[in-house]
């Protein structure tokens, strides 16, 4: 054993689909305006800060977390209004959901339907978990093309489909009519990701109980909690028990949980912060509006895509000059020469805008 290198191990034993894999690129971002990674830029007024720490203080970090945290989750339903039958399962973020669903529903042959450009996890996770993926592209507009979902879907029969609503990178809500079209002709499970909901104006939780194969995801990343890592998945509780059964006991931990309760007891300070934040993104998007050579697209989430006409310098001359964006360009070949903004302060966003200009020359 002891002639043989690591390399030559790792090649013969790790999955071919994994060594072909690059981990997923997080940038250094210290030093930077930091506007890649779709944050709350704000933090908590300090006498909740305070209470925090003092929970924090008093919390029994010695002891494991409670696997099943019914205040918790019963504030969760309450917050959403839930009705009678609909459950929740928490999560390490919604990423976490994600791959549990994928392991959940990974038969051998197993497909994972969703569309691109949308949130690269999907695909990622499909290829973590061994399970066949096809991405559907959008209409041009980045809207749904439902023609070409619904004969997807007629082919490749998916035992489950991811669609984003408020969609990631591309900003906007699809046709909640188009949604449910899809979510009525699929033979499988529709996972509605609502990781912006408290930036958009629609929600599929109020039809959850009119389709048997829906479940909503949200997270509570976006909204000011994305060091906590804590996510969920509204549904009913026949498929939420199986689901339970994959959820590493412990997977939400001590202190997030007495966090996350202390942050929903005050709901009202993070909604305020993502009113704030819509309000700016609505001065951002006619700002960029008006530069020449940039195209804005609509959004209802906490960021906005616009395209350029030479990505990947502006995105280079924004970093050099302390803004960090997050640059599409190269990736899906809707995206060519996109670039993705999240909204900041209005000071940030200032900075952003001078700073953009000056790269654009
Ligand atoms: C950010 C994001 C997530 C992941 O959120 P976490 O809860 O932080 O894991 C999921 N879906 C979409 C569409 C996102 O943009």
């Amino acid at each position: 054993m002891s002639s043989v290198s690591a390399s030559s191990l790792v090649k013969n034993l790790i999955r071919t689909e994994i060594l072909a894999l690059s981990a997923y690129h997080v940038p250094d971002s210290s030093g930077y305006i930091k506007l890649d990674a779709m944050e709350n830029p704000y933090l908590l007024p300090q006498p909740l800060r305070e209470e925090i720490a003092a929970i924090v203080a008093d919390a029994d970090i010695n002891r494991y977390p409670d696997p099943n945290p019914l205040a918790l989750k019963g504030k969760i339903r309450e917050l959403l209004d839930l009705p009678a039958g609909i459950d929740v399962l928490l999560g390490n973020g919604s990423d976490e959901l994600i791959q549990l669903l994928a392991m959940a529903l990974n038969k051998p042959g197993a497909t994972l339907l969703s569309v691109e450009p949308s949130f690269v996890m999907y695909k990622m996770i499909a290829t973590f978990t061994a399970m066949r993926y096809v991405g559907v592209p959008l209409a041009a507009d980045f809207g749904l093309d439902l023609a070409a979902m619904l004969s997807a879907i007629e082919r490749e029969q998916p035992a489950l489909v991811f669609l984003a609503y408020p969609n990631n990178p591309t900003g906007n809500l699809f046709s909640a009519e188009a949604v449910q079209e899809i979510i009525a002709a699929s033979p499988g499970l529709v996972v509605v990701d609502e990781a912006y909901y408290a930036f958009a104006r629609d929600s599929f939780i109020p039809q959850l109980a009119r389709y048997p194969n829906l479940l909503v995801m949200r997270t509570f990343s976006k909204l000011g909690m994305a060091g906590l890592r804590l996510g969920f998945l509204a549904g009913s509780a026949v498929w939420l028990e199986q689901l339970e059964k994959l959820r590493l006991p412990y997977n939400v931990g001590v202190l997030p949980q007495l966090v996350a309760e202390k942050l929903l007891d005050n709901h009202e300070v993070l909604l305020q912060q993502a009113a704030q934040i819509m309000s700016e993104r609505a001065v951002l998007f006619e700002q960029l509006k008006a530069i020449a050579g940039v195209q804005v697209y609509p959004t209802e989430a906490n960021f906005l895509l616009f395209r350029v006409s030479q990505a990947t310098a502006v995105f280079e001359g924004m970093k050099r000059r302390g803004v960090l964006i997050k640059n599409l360009n190269g990736g899906h070949p809707m995206l060519t020469d996109c670039l993705r903004v999240t909204v900041g302060t209005p000071e940030e966003n200032q900075r952003f805008i001078v700073v953009l200009q000056e790269s654009i020359g």
